[in-house]
């Protein structure tokens, strides 16, 4: 955790300035500092581990790619062999198997892979190094200095020097250090926890397992239970991830019927028949890992100079699989506007206004997804539909579950950055989350913060950003729609 209460003197040969400057190294933050470095702009990029370092998220959306083909990262990612992923299989509900086939509806090209983030975050960081940002492991910002509401600089001490604090002033702050979340938990503390996704989630790896039939090359498992859901995800050379989502309290109960986390992990494997029938030639491998109140949105995302970006923002329950696709997404966005304002192509106020709706819808919209996949009982026509109507005002002529795979797979955001038609769907949005924000009053008696934290207005969506649209050759940046 940043300590923000540092007040020691910087001596002069400390202080350095650099156009931009990233916290953090994780896809949001790599992401970012490849796009703005490939733009020609000074990046320093400030990691506070050693990579390799582990983390969950394991399950990618089909926009990464895209992304990552942006960013140069995507040959270096095909070569190191990472199993390739099309798709998903749920189990959910009384619901007969749902498959979600990115292939069957858009293509070939319409892939991820499921990766260990040791090895995937590795290459990221490297690929932004190889792009012209310079990339310093082992520095942990301690804190951010600020100038009445615009940040000047960051204080930092590197592992190897813990004494020596430095200073680098910047002209833009791009701040991705995940859930850490630099600004928006240790500086503003605004924050705000979604009461009903307050899950816990416990998870190991087994060597060896399957996964059901009929499920796309390479896909996820998502499997229902009674008070939950389990995700089971084929990686590299035979090794499952498998994971169990329940809320807090649920957890927190059931706990004390165990000796150890790894007791309660292999007594919810087996208490799924689908999933104990996964795993019946597999060898758990210790250890077990627990994690919990993951879901929560900053009130801003961005303000004078800075960007949040990815979990340092917010961040979604992981049921459909999408914090690294809005961590690499809100990356290229905080890129093109940076990139552009300080061309002097848009203004610094269209360029913020452009992020905090694009990254906020997107971030929206499938929060009001997953809160209504977490309805198992409406069905999955229901969850078809709800995708229809933020994905597009016209949904005729569009397959039954295309606007759902749509959505999960990012690519309707990528289509919303680039596309004004995107735009379309604000009004269905609208009317989704005044749903769903009833919802979470009557599970939360009304009286918590539920979804309705989540602040989202249509004029909100269009503000001074309106006609603006990302803009991704030569260099990302911002243009005006025609
Ligand atoms: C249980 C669970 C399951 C999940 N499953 C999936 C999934 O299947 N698919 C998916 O897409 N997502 C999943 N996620 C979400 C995913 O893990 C995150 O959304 C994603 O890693 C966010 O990327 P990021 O770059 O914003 O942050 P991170 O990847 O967390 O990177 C932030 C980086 O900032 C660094 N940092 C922090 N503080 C400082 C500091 N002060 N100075 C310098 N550096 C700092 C950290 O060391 C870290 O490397 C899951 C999350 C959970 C909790």
């Amino acid at each position: 955790v940043p300590d923000m209460t540092v007040d020691r003197e910087v001596p002069a040969d400390d202080l350095t300035s650099r156009a931009v400057v990233v916290i953090g190294g994780g896809p949001g933050g790599a992401t970012a500092a490849a796009l703005l470095a490939r733009a020609g702009m000074d990046v320093l990029l400030l990691e506070r581990e050693k990579f390799p370092r582990y983390h969950i998220g394991e399950s990618l959306a089909a926009s990464c790619r895209v992304i990552m083909g942006l960013t140069g990262a995507v040959d270096s990612v095909d070569a190191f062999g990472f199993p390739i992923k099309r798709g998903a299989l749920l189990r959910w509900g009384g619901e007969d198997d749902w498959t979600v086939d990115w292939s069957q509806l858009f293509g070939d090209d319409a892939r991820s892979w499921h990766v260990d983030r040791e090895d995937f975050d590795e290459i990221l960081l490297r690929n932004a190094g190889t792009q012209g940002a310079q990339v310093i492991e082992g520095a942990a910002v301690k804190r951010v200095v600020f100038d009445g509401d615009r940040p000047t600089a960051v204080e930092w001490v590197r592992d190897d020097e813990p004494d020596r604090l430095r200073s680098t002033a910047f002209d833009y702050l791009v701040d991705a250090s995940g859930r850490a979340g630099v600004l928006s938990a240790q500086h503003f503390r605004n924050r705000q926890p979604h009461e009903i996704f307050r899950n816990v989630a416990i998870w190991g790896y087994w060597q060896g397992g399957g996964t059901l039939p009929n499920t796309p090359e390479g896909g996820i498992n998502v499997i229902s239970a009674p008070d939950g859901w389990y995700w089971v995800i084929p990686l590299k050379d035979q090794r499952f991830s498998v994971g169990f989502v329940t809320h807090k309290t649920n957890f927190g109960e059931r706990r004390k019927a165990y000796a150890s986390t790894e007791e309660m992990l292999l007594a919810l494997v087996n208490e799924s028949p689908t999933v104990a029938s996964l795993l019946t030639e597999g060898t758990y491998q210790a250890p077990v890992r627990v994690e919990q109140d993951f879901s929560y949105v900053a009130d801003h995302f961005c303000g004078p100079n800075y960007f949040l970006v990815g979990d340092a923002a917010c961040f979604l329950d992981p049921l459909l699989s999408t914090g690294v696709h809005l961590a690499m997404y809100s990356g290229m966005l905080a890129s093109g506007v940076i990139a552009s304002t300080a061309a002097g192509e848009v203004s610094a106020g269209q360029g913020r206004a452009f992020y905090e709706s694009l990254y906020r819808h997107a971030y929206a919209r499938l929060l009001v997804l997953v809160s209504g996949v977490y309805e198992q009982y409406e069905g999955k026509d229901n969850y078809f539909w709800l995708a229809q109507r933020m994905v597009r005002d016209d949904a005729e002529g569009v397959g039954a579950n295309h606007a759902f795979v749509e959505l999960t797979s990012g690519l309707t955001d990528l289509s919303d950055a680039v596309d004004a038609r995107g735009w379309a769907g604000a009004q269905g949005l609208s009317q989704e989350v005044e749903i769903a924000r009833r919802r979470a009053d009557e599970q939360t008696g009304g009286d918590r913060p539920g979804i309705a934290v989540f602040r989202l207005e249509p004029s909100d969506l269009y503000d001074e950003a309106t006609g603006l649209h990302l803009v991704t050759s030569p260099r990302v940046g911002l243009s005006t729609s025609t």
